[in-house]
């Protein structure tokens, strides 16, 4: 987007501000789309944790998009945006057996990731088709936080427990429709991924009612000049064939499924704040903005690098700055960056805030959300008002001591 239209919306709702360009999520849609249109039959289902906005599902929803959901709240998200409910997968982990059955009895195609709880579903609910999330063990992540394909990780049903698998499968007579995988955020390398594919094929040959192949996320987008991001038009030259020929193998028409988040909404977003203080200390000059760790976690979560501009000096000449929210903890976006000479009152522009800001944002130090505008046919829409203070105390109940009954 451009600078001033920016800084327009900023002046326009106030800062901190989340602001979601709707053209370049659509781009991003399209292009996986294109890299594999060689597919007969593939579903893109948007990954809802990255950024579970009701609108922006809308905005998904018209591009054709389906949803990948980890929670039942995700899943009313996406019922209340007017998703189909077969337009919808549910991959959790670690959820009670009681929420799996909520789920599915909406509708919504389930995606089991362990043994125990895929032998009660199937033992209750042997009609119910289930797709199962394999963890193939590919290392393919860069952050370990992020990487779930390691030997003790939490993350699918290991490979090596396939034996087990069948076992139960045949006992309760339950039908697996789908098998999954997703090897965890940043696939640098399009070979690893293709070979984390080739054991998902290979276990696909297990299953005898297969309706689809769903290879989970993990594409990389640059967060700096320079950056490595996935070649999806690559992965889809070389998966796309591959796919296509399995599907001869295996006898029958599959559909080819995704689920990104981050691919799809990281680049849409921008975040922007006022810089309320620049503080010169003895080694260095810190700019300290209107916002914080709790309105954007991943800095501080991940070390997540988050391009910065100074949108009120965008030519200015450069200088060094720390840049630092106003949470009482240490609270650094940004250590030693070279960003336009900021000034007090100066918006500052947090660059790739569409996947994993706002929906981990939190009300640490009893501070509000921001508000979140989308831009889309040249329309602002905010899509959330910024919360008050009503909206931290709604649920809190409060005692009045001095008219409470003493209890012995
Ligand atoms: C988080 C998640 C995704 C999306 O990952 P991105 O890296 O944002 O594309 C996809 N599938 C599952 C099961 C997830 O948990």
């Amino acid at each position: 987007m451009e600078t001033n239209q920016l800084l327009q919306l900023a002046n326009e709702y106030g800062s901190p501000l989340y602001v979601y360009d709707g053209a370049k999520i659509e781009l991003q849609y399209q292009r996986l789309e294109k890299a594999f249109n060689k597919v007969n039959s593939l579903k893109i289902n948007y990954a809802v944790k990255a950024l579970s906005n009701i609108s922006i599902l809308k905005l998904l929803k018209r591009l054709g998009s389906g949803l990948d959901t980890v929670s039942i709240q995700e899943v009313q998200l996406g019922l209340m945006a007017g998703f189909a409910p077969e337009n919808i997968i549910y991959t959790p982990n670690g959820v009670s057996m009681e929420e799996i059955e909520e789920v599915a009895a909406l509708g919504v195609q389930i995606n089991i990731d362990n043994l125990s709880i895929l032998e009660q579903f199937g033992a209750k609910h042997p009609t119910t088709p289930v797709c199962i999330r394999i963890n193939p063990h590919v290392m393919a992540g860069g952050n370990s936080n992020i990487s779930v394909g390691h030997i003790d990780s939490k993350f699918g049903i290991s490979i090596h427990q396939m034996p087990h698998l069948l076992r139960i499968i045949e006992n309760t007579g339950m039908h697996i429709n789908g098998i999954h995988m997703h090897t965890g955020s940043d696939i640098l390398d399009i070979e690893v991924f293709l070979y984390a594919a080739e054991i998902l094929f290979k276990a696909a040959t297990e299953f005898k009612e297969l309706e689809f192949i769903d290879f989970g996320s993990g594409f990389k987008v640059p967060y700096k000049k320079d950056d490595i991001e996935t070649n999806v038009e690559e992965l889809g030259k070389k998966l796309s064939k591959r796919f296509n020929n399995f599907c001869k193998e295996y006898g029958r028409e599959l559909t080819l499924c995704f689920e990104p988040g981050k691919f799809l909404v990281s680049e849409a977003g921008y975040f922007l704040a006022k810089v309320n203080v620049v503080k010169q200390t003895t080694s260095t000059v810190f700019a300290g903005i209107d916002s914080g760790f709790n309105h954007l976690m991943r800095p501080m979560l991940y070390g997540s690098y988050h391009h910065i501009e100074n949108l009120s000096n965008i030519k200015g000449k450069e200088r060094f700055y720390s840049i630092v929210g106003y949470i009482c903890e240490t609270d650094t976006f940004a250590s030693n960056r070279r960003i336009a000479e900021i000034n007090e009152g100066d918006i500052l522009c947090f660059r790739n805030a569409g996947a994993y800001c706002f929906s981990m944002a939190s009300n640490y130090n009893s501070r509000v959300r921001p508000a979140e505008v989308l831009w889309y046919e040249n329309k602002a829409y905010l899509i959330r008002e910024r919360e008050t203070l009503d909206d931290i105390i709604r649920k809190q109940v409060i005692v009045d001591f001095e008219t409470e009954p003493a209890t012995i």
